[in-house]
């Protein structure tokens, strides 16, 4: 259930709730609004006694959750939320996000000159794996720590926040000291000790949805990360499996639609893994932004041919650059900003 407080509540009132909660064996999380907080009471489902909280001073109305992701709802939360990566900030309907890079970061080379393209052609982060949970064991795994160094070391030359995967607490826990935003990738959307070290770590989390992950399967993950008390979740749709085999994977842009109905959290795109074709990376942009995706993570290699993984789907820097064009006229539609500016002074800097 929630409990919505009225305008002002002071303090006190809000820990007399709280306390009331606890006392019954819910979690109160409380959530501040723009003009109220609401104190969502989680728990497992039981027959608690309310009664009462209603007449409690500063309370104005306690609503059940029906869902079974509570503070992933939008029944908790009514207002987009937004997610803030270093000087960037995702959701909330008013900018649209560009997270773009190589799938995988392979040297310092290749990484420098894809930060310089996709900050130039307006993207706001970096991503770029140091662990790369591939099929085979015997594909390039990634450069870890030091794949970690080279994205934190180029995201700050261009002026980007990062994003970057971590596929168990290991990895979580070298990463999070060097990137803006830890990426769960799809083959862990259900590995719930990692989606709780995330919560626990307090950074924002790019949660993918998994291969064969239900929507509610994919809120419920999502659902784990913030009832470890961080609220910082970003939602990503990369395709799921069906039957087709001439696209790498299905995107399901009803789901993109669908979530933003159902939750305050910030959803974005990823065109590159949901198609694995570069060719369909242009259209399916387009479409997210135009079903209400509040950004998209696309893959971007100097030079796609000699990419150690993904290259099919890695659009080159012209492409990239005349994509990022495209998209300003449909941000536009829709009535949204794509990116930030680029703040005075902060361009990229001559070496690196
Ligand atoms: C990735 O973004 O590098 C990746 C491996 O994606 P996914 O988990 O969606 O397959
Ligand atoms: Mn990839």
């Amino acid at each position: 259930m929630v409990v919505v407080m009225e305008p002002g509540a002071s303090p006190e009132t809000i820990e007399v709730v709280s306390e009331r909660l606890a006392a019954q064996g819910f979690q109160p999380h409380l959530i501040h609004g723009v003009s109220r907080i609401v104190i969502a009471a989680v728990g497992e489902h039981r027959a608690a006694d309310t009664s009462g909280l209603e007449n409690l001073p500063g309370v104005e109305k306690v609503v059940p959750i029906m869902k079974p992701y509570k503070l992933a709802s939008r029944e908790v939360r009514g207002e987009d939320s937004v997610v803030k990566a270093g000087r960037v900030a995702v959701g909330g309907g008013r900018s649209v996000v560009v997270m773009a890079g190589p799938c995988a970061v392979e040297s310092r080379e290749q990484l420098f000159m894809a930060a310089r393209v996709v900050k130039r052609a307006g993207a706001t982060i970096l991503r770029g794996g140091a662990f790369k949970p591939r099929t085979s064991p015997y594909s390039f795994q990634g450069l870890a720590e030091k794949g970690l160094q080279l994205l934190a070391e180029a995201a700050a030359w261009a002026g980007l926040a990062t994003v970057s995967e971590v596929i168990d607490q290991e990895s979580l826990d070298m990463a999070k000291d060097y990137v803006d935003i830890l990426q769960i990738g799809a083959r862990n959307m259900q590995n719930f000790r990692l989606l709780r070290a995330a919560g626990r770590s307090g950074k924002p989390v790019l949660l993918k949805r998994g291969l064969s992950a239900t929507i509610e399967e994919w809120l419920m993950a999502a659902e784990y990360i913030m009832s470890e008390g961080n609220e910082q979740v970003i939602l990503c749709e990369r395709g799921i499996r069906t039957f087709e085999r001439l696209t790498r994977n299905t995107l399901d842009l009803s789901a993109v639609s669908l979530v933003k109905i159902l939750s305050h959290l910030p959803v974005v795109v990823d065109p590159s893994h949901a198609t694995g074709d570069r060719r369909l990376i242009g259209p399916m942009s387009k479409a997210a932004l135009a079903a209400g995706a509040d950004g998209l993570l696309i893959e971007v290699h100097p030079d796609p041919a000699q990419a150690l993984c993904d290259g099919q789907q890695s659009l080159n820097p012209e492409q990239f650059t005349a994509l990022m064009q495209d998209l300003q006229a449909i941000t536009l539609v829709t009535g949204r900003k794509l990116g930030s500016l680029p703040e005075a002074g902060k361009g990229i800097k001559a070496a690196g």
